[in-house]
């Protein structure tokens, strides 16, 4: 799930409304089982929007929405999944459902949380072949622990952001990754800043900051597009993290006259 073209070519919509989904009817590609699920109206565009700005995550893929849950044999992924499946690992899938609690007919897909939805749908990762998919699983974990705080479930979403930072640390790392690394220092940033650690996401958006694309792949405009949209995210989440700073030693002050 590296959209990031996408995703900094549409930044500028950055406070653009959230998607608007409508009931579509889908045929679970394990168990062929048709389902009543909302999906997104009109093709999805993967986009920034508020909700998700400081945890470094775009829509469609930070929407609950767009985490399908089958109601009959409960196989539970992103919606992309459920478009089609070889035959083989909808057979693997449908052995993995079967060792998960049974999905609850009576109850509305849509009423069901969007941390279970993604807890049920990590399951399937082994079969689906995103275990080992670094990019995807960082992603994930953020999205994740954003679930999680929306929970107001501190433990869980601190596990999945420790995760998620483990991961991305090492990406940053990986010299054959350091197209990538204006964004994942970013990430890593997002994930310091929840993690209660302002000090290193402050010194990581630093360094971010400090990188520009010069793809000689991408046109000129494009490599100033990417470069100057990332630059207002980080120059944001910079501004919220001092003020935050500032806020919180103005207390102080008053507390300790
Ligand atoms: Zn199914």
């Amino acid at each position: 799930m590296r959209t990031a073209l996408f995703l900094f070519l549409l930044i500028p919509a950055l406070l653009q409304a959230k998607s608007e989904w409508i009931t579509i009817e889908m045929v679970c590609p394990v168990d062929g089982a048709k389902c009543q699920l909302l999906g997104p109206k009109g093709p999805p565009e993967p986009v920034l929007t508020q909700a998700g700005r400081f945890d470094a995550l775009e829509e469609p893929f930070s929407d609950s929405n767009a985490w399908y849950q089958c109601q009959s044999c409960g196989f539970a992924s992103y919606m992309k999944d459920f478009r089609r499946m070889e035959p083989e690992i909808a057979k693997q899938a449908l052995g993995v459902a079967a060792t998960l609690e049974k999905p609850d007919a009576e109850r509305s897909y849509n009423m069901i949380k969007f941390s279970d939805r993604l807890e049920r749908a990590q399951r399937f990762f082994p079969v689906l072949g995103k275990a080992g998919d670094p990019e995807f699983l960082a992603d994930f974990y953020r999205l994740e622990g954003y679930a999680y705080a929306r929970d107001n479930n501190v433990e869980k979403a601190g596990e999945a952001r420790r995760q998620a930072k483990l991961i991305t640390t090492a990406l940053a790392k990986d010299s054959a990754k350091a197209g990538l690394l204006r964004e994942h220092l970013w990430e890593l940033a997002a994930l310091e800043y929840h993690l209660g650690d302002p000090a290193a996401a402050l010194e990581h958006l630093e360094k971010a900051d400090k990188i520009r694309y010069n793809n000689p792949k991408w046109k000129q405009a494009e490599n100033d597009e990417r470069n100057k949209d990332l630059a207002a995210m980080i120059i944001e989440l910079q501004h919220r993290i001092q003020t935050e700073q500032k806020d919180a030693a103005d207390k102080a002050a008053v507390k300790s006259p």
